[in-house]
């Protein structure tokens, strides 16, 4: 099973998951910038942040045979503190970088007119730099969040091909089939989407324009249920095709789309990361 999680926060994880998934069959993995649970202050907290996604991150995951890439954007929750607008500034030039595959995550998490605004400008940026976009939408009052990303995502121009609706559910999935965007589903440990209930929407809408994910971050969360959801899937009768499609194929097409994936070929990454290694003991 070769599997490639579209949606994982690598910085929260430690090297003990990335030995895990590579074993699971965990090949790449795309990073998207987010809330880190501490609020930022500033512009700076969020370049280092970028330059590490960039940087640092695939260097760790490299070194595991893991392909890393990321996504860039002002994260829903942190677009209502006028302290972190300025990100919207630095974006640009994060957006040129090779490794980076797309906008994201943008969306709505309260629903605030600054977050519309924040929203609206990100997308206008996937637009001039010829990326997809990954839209987070909302935890609470999810439905309503759901349609009201889908009217902002029709009104910026962006092609739906090129956008995913990330944490749909039973519910949410009904508003986003039939527009042409990307299916996200994140899979969580105990709340929320399960393996079991994924492959019941498998089984319902079909594996087309599907991502599947394990969101795994600093919260409760587990690297590991995208292998887990294939899992599923088989012993529920789908083929290894059906599988490669939705956790390969279907990842690889999305962010394809930027023309900047880098899936390589078992060629052997650098040893170390601007002088560091990820040994310990002074090396
Ligand atoms: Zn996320």
């Amino acid at each position: 099973m070769r599997i490639f999680d579209p949606h994982i926060h690598m910085t929260s994880r430690t090297t003990d998951d990335y030995e895990r998934m590579a074993a699971a069959g965990v090949r790449a993995v795309v990073e998207p910038a987010f809330w880190l649970g501490q609020p930022r202050t500033g512009v700076g907290s969020f370049t280092d942040y970028f330059d590490s996604l960039i940087g640092w991150e695939p260097f760790r995951a490299g070194q595991f045979g893991v392909r890393h890439h990321a996504t860039v954007a002002l994260n829903p929750k942190e677009a209502n503190d006028p302290r972190c607008r300025p990100v919207l500034d630095v974006l640009p030039r994060y957006l040129e970088k090779d490794g980076v595959v797309a906008v994201g995550e943008i969306g709505y998490d309260s629903m605030t007119p600054e977050e519309d605004d924040v929203f609206a400008a990100q997308l206008a940026l996937a637009v001039a730099h010829d990326l997809p976009a990954l839209v987070h939408t909302p935890h609470r009052d999810k439905a309503r969040g759901v349609e009201r990303s889908l009217a902002v995502v029709a009104e910026s121009g962006v092609e739906p091909g090129r956008v995913v609706l990330d944490h749909l559910n039973e519910v949410t999935v009904e508003l986003v089939r039939d527009t042409g965007c990307w299916l996200g589903f994140s899979i969580y440990p105990d709340t929320k989407m399960s393996p079991p209930r994924m492959v019941e929407l498998l089984k319902a809408y079909g594996t087309e324009r599907v991502l599947v994910n394990s969101a795994a971050d600093w919260g409760r969360s587990d690297p590991l249920l995208t292998r887990a959801t294939g899992e599923a899937m088989l012993l529920a009768g789908f083929t290894d095709d059906d599988l490669d499609r939705v956790l390969w194929r279907n990842p690889v097409e999305f962010y394809g789309q930027s023309g900047r994936l880098d899936l390589g070929d078992g060629d052997v990454p650098d040893a170390t990361f601007a002088g560091n290694s990820i040994l310990r003991g002074g090396s």
